[in-house]
Parts: structure tokens; sequence; C-alpha cells
């Protein structure tokens, strides 16, 4: 392994420590909610508490989910790296910059194929 892939490597893997911290987080603001919407009297829907809660546990739950998701991209950027492949645009073959690498670092496409 060079010493660019063991730089992108150190990267993801700092990126994935960061985003199940995010993902372990929310997925106990999510616990939380659901505790608490127990312990009180949040049965009726009317009830803005309740409302208040519910929306509270959504908006826990996506970002969640958002963070599951990210954390799937670097898992499988870690593997093109392992793969030799990492850093290739999947559309033209080209290298993706690496300023673009830095900022999105599960990219799998250049700026210009990414749309
Ligand atoms: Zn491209």
């Amino acid at each position: 392994m060079d010493h660019t892939s063991d730089d992108a490597a150190r990267r993801l893997r700092l990126r994935l420590a960061d985003v199940e911290a995010r993902f372990a987080a929310q997925r106990s603001t999510v616990d939380g909610i659901v505790e608490a919407a127990r312990d009180s009297n949040a049965d009726d829907e009317h009830d803005p508490e309740g409302a208040t809660l519910a929306w509270e546990r959504q908006q826990a739950a996506a970002l969640a989910d958002g963070a599951d998701a990210e954390r799937r991209e670097l898992l499988a950027a870690l593997d093109r790296v392992a793969a030799g492949t990492y850093g290739v645009c999947e559309a033209c073959g080209r290298p993706i910059p690496a300023a673009r690498l830095e900022a999105r670092p599960a990219a799998t496409r250049c700026v210009e194929h990414a749309r």
C-alpha cells in the first residue's frame, strides 16, 4: 500500500469513527425520547408534548439514518482503498482531485460526473 492510500485509509477511518459516534448519539436520543414518551402520558395524539416528542424522535431517527448511510459509504470507500480503486472516478476512470477527496472522502465520482 503506497503512502497516498495510507493517508486515504487514515482519513476514512477518522471519518468513520466520527460518523459512528454521531450514529450512537442519535440512536440514544431516539431511545431516550421513546422512554420519555412511555413515562409521560403521551398516548393522546393531541397532547402537545407528545407531538413535540414525536417530531424530535423523527428528527433524531433521520439523523441516525443519515449517519448510517454515510457509514456504509465510508466502509465502501475503505474497500476501494484495499482494492486499489480508491480515488478513481467510476464514470470516467480519471483520478478524483485530492481537494475533492479531502472534502468528501467517500466520493466515487469526479466533480464533472457527480451529477
Ligand atoms: Zn469523472
